[in-house]
């Protein structure tokens, strides 16, 4: 008898450490992906003809006129952010953790005024204490509520800047962008597309006239992160979809973090048609995946799709709304 119910003292002691595992598992995470101190700074590489270091860190690569791709090839996860121009305004679209500032960049480069939209609120984007005029956010339900006179304070699972020892910003919103919107910056418009799946608050900005797509952290080439404390299957999915609908297949995708080789972070119309693809044949359950957790699915050569497990994928999308 006493056997009998110290086994069940032990099954219970596993099913409580089990379930915190899972219910605490993204804070967990973060523990174990958290760096000691700041990343070393990668060596200087040949970056090619046509990408310019602007200091010792930064690089920028004219995508035409009117577009520029800012790299930071040296920082381990090599994010690309994009300086965009039209007439009368400019917006850059990404700001790096802000270890270095990226204003100095843009302002070398125009003297428009400079809207600051972030692709997503995770810490590797949205430039930490770099404070620029005019921050414009997408608009959605969460995000609006939890702001208060136009500020809104960052939630470490939307941030997690503890991985790099940066506090989650307070952000002053000067601009909501209601998704499928277009942004003028005189005599050029570019589409607000509401993508997430990698975080819920994940947009992408579309410039038709150029046939140029920037997918922030949704689509880039190398291993997409679908198993963080806000990413989503379902939301995944619709993002997906949202850009699978783009008449252009001739698309330039340009992501944000690069993998490969130097320069911009490029991908084309068919790999989002692979993501898609791929993700509905997860959702199938038609193909296996590897690795134990986060578990790794192959999309196509040069892009994979981490994610939870099966059995704790969320199919449900947070927003189906505001899908294309
Ligand atoms: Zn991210």
């Amino acid at each position: 008898m006493l056997n009998f119910k110290f086994s069940m003292l032990i099954l219970l002691c596993v099913l409580v450490i089990t379930g915190a595992i899972v219910t605490g598992r993204h804070r967990l995470l973060v523990y174990v992906m958290a760096l000691e101190g700041p990343p070393e700074l990668l060596e200087v590489k040949i970056e090619g003809n046509d990408i310019r270091w602007f200091d010792d860190y930064f690089t920028v690569q004219a995508i035409d006129k009117k577009t520029f791709a800012i790299g930071e090839p040296r920082y381990y996860q090599q994010n690309y952010n994009y300086l965009l121009l039209g007439e009368t305004k400019a917006i850059v679209f990404d700001a790096g953790t802000g270890q270095r500032d990226i204003r100095r960049v843009v302002e070398s480069i125009t003297q428009l005024p400079v809207t600051f939209i972030p692709s997503h609120l995770h810490y590797d984007h949205i430039g930490n204490d770099i404070v620029f005029p005019r921050t414009a956010l997408i608009d959605l339900p969460h995000l609006r509520k939890r702001s208060i006179k136009g500020t809104l304070q960052v939630a470490w699972y939307e941030h997690l800047g503890e991985a790099e020892g940066y506090a989650a910003p307070a952000l002053s919103v000067t601009q909501w962008l209601a998704p499928g919107s277009t942004i003028d910056l005189g005599n050029r418009q570019l589409k607000v597309l509401y993508t997430p799946g990698h975080t819920d608050d994940s947009i992408s900005l579309l410039d038709s006239a150029s046939g140029y797509l920037f997918s922030g952290d949704f689509i880039y080439p190398g291993p997409l992160y679908g198993f963080l404390p806000n990413s989503n299957m379902g939301d995944y999915l619709q993002g997906a979809a949202t850009l699978q609908a783009i008449d252009d297949r001739a698309l330039r995708i340009f992501g944000a973090h690069g993998a490969g080789p130097p320069g911009v972070p490029e991908l084309a119309a068919g790999d989002v048609s692979s993501l898609q693809a791929a993700l509905k044949a997860v959702q199938a359950g038609r193909v296996s995946s590897s690795g134990f957790y986060p578990v790794s699915y192959p999309v196509n050569d040069e892009i994979m799709l981490l994610t939870e497990p099966a059995f704790l994928q969320n199919w449900q999308a947070r927003y189906p709304e505001f899908g294309h």
